[in-house]
């Protein structure tokens, strides 16, 4: 491995690492996000309640008022009937029917009507809850575009920084592009690091022995640190890219 290929794969890393914090800056809009849509997201779940609350109460309403009609049918027809009871006892048992649905219609027709106040006071708090949410989503709107926007701009740094990290690594080796995959693994850990003036692995500080150092600054073959297993490569002067 020449010293070129190791100056390729550090510059490799560099990139790598660019876009890793890159990615950092994308994944951070989330709890920005978050925060902003909170009150929205607390009133939407309010509305929702009252709004569950509210069909609930109209369909138990319904139900009240079906009931209703089904006793003011029975009512109608127990009076046709003690039109033609032939007997006293006939009438008293039509009679003693009669007023129990009489009263029971009494009872569904009240709780109607209860129901009925109910919803009509669940309707303008729901109508309240709904105003409220659309004007906090008005209220937080230009924010939420801001961020989104933002947020936009930076992943497209980042599908710029992939395009040209991918276009700089078809010019590699293969093999060594592989290893250097294979080192990074899929948690991006460090793979290539240089060697210190004093000798060490710069990633763990593990000292080299001589002939390893020697090999990574002269030598062409690729060298890896006996104890944590990156890729040694030669520290350079600040400036000369090699
Ligand atoms: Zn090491």
């Amino acid at each position: 491995m020449s010293q070129t290929t190791k100056t390729a794969l550090k510059e490799l890393q560099r990139l790598d690492g660019e876009i890793r914090v890159a990615e950092e800056r994308v994944a951070a809009f989330g709890p920005l996000l978050d925060d902003v849509e909170g009150p929205v997201v607390q009133l939407d779940t309010e509305a929702g309640v009252t709004r569950a609350r509210f069909q609930e109460m109209k369909l138990d309403e319904r139900r009240h008022e079906l009931a209703a009609e089904e006793k003011h049918t029975r009512s109608k027809i127990l009076q046709e009937r003690l039109l033609t009871v032939r007997n006293v006892r006939e009438e008293a048992a039509v009679t003693a029917e009669l007023n129990m649905v009489r009263r029971t219609l009494e009872g569904e027709e009240q709780d109607a009507m209860t129901l009925l106040d109910q919803i009509s006071k669940l309707e303008i708090r729901l109508e309240e809850q709904e105003a409220s949410l659309v004007a906090a989503r008005a209220d937080v709107e230009p924010r939420r575009q801001e961020l989104i926007k933002e947020r936009e701009e930076v992943g497209t740094e980042v599908a710029e920084m992939k395009r040209r990290r991918e276009e700089f690594a078809t010019k590699m080796n293969p093999r060594e592009l592989q290893l250097y995959q294979d080192i990074r693994g899929p948690t991006g850990r460090q793979a290539v690091a240089e060697l210190t003036p004093d000798g060490a692995c710069g990633h763990c500080f593990s000292v080299m022995p001589l002939q390893i150092q020697n090999e990574v600054r002269h030598g062409d073959e690729l060298v890896r640190c006996e104890a944590c297993g990156v890729i040694l490569a030669a520290s350079e002067p600040e400036g000369d890219g090699g």
